[in-house]
């Protein structure tokens, strides 16, 4: 079993990525075991923030590591909150957490009838803090954000990205429908096909 730290104390994304890298016998150690803290996120983009977060664990536990930063793209607001999405609600007030985040969209939308999102997952994975060719992989899913939440599924925006093709929001769909067709899921099978490539070829 090959283990690699995942730079993240998300319980959402662990859950969903040790389910996607299993078939390839990596076992997936949430940065939270290890007492390792979160890293910053300065930049703007999403390859960016993960590439510092994936560094930095790796850094820190002498083990290759996997980040993923992930976010809500709304078109009505030019592609915000991008990187931004985790403190979404704190913008308006709210204290961080999901719940908060989904209220403060369906109200920052409550006017606005372009209904167009996209979730995004970049994920980074380095063999170690200094790697100069840090494995990339990028999934994107487009859907609309629905007027109230639906489903009790998955974290995040799930119960508001309605996906058209599912008739459905990522909530409604079973944990492993929403896993194969997901921003993740689309990002996570590009990494393991590009790790059996160039790490355990
Ligand atoms: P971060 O990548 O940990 O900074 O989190 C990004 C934000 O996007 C958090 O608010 C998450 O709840 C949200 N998010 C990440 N992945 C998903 C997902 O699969 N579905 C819904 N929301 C997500």
């Amino acid at each position: 079993m090959k283990q690699l730290l995942l730079a993240s104390n998300n319980r959402g994304k662990l859950a969903e990525l040790q389910a996607m890298f299993a078939p390839l016998g990596v076992h997936l150690i949430s940065q939270a075991e290890l007492n390792i803290p979160e890293a910053d996120e300065p930049f703007h983009t999403f390859i960016e923030n993960a590439l510092a977060k994936a560094r930095h664990a790796s850094r820190l536990s002498g083990l290759p590591a996997v980040a993923d930063d992930a976010g809500l793209c709304v078109e009505a607001f030019g592609g915000e909150p991008g990187v931004q999405t985790a403190f979404y609600a704190t913008r308006f007030g709210y204290p961080k957490g999901d719940d908060n985040n989904v209220r403060a969209l369906l109200e920052q939308m409550v006017d606005v009838t372009d209904r167009r999102a996209a979730l995004v997952s970049t994920l980074v994975a380095v063999r170690r803090a200094e790697d100069p060719e840090p494995l990339v992989a990028v999934g994107r899913v487009s859907g609309e954000i629905t007027r109230e939440p639906r489903g009790t599924n998955g974290f995040g925006f799930d119960p508001v990205m309605f996906i058209p093709r599912f008739g459905q929001t990522f909530a409604e769909l079973p944990v492993d429908v929403k896993n194969a067709n997901s921003h993740r899921g689309l990002a996570a099978r590009q990494m393991l096909a590009l790790m059996q490539e160039r790490w355990f070829a």
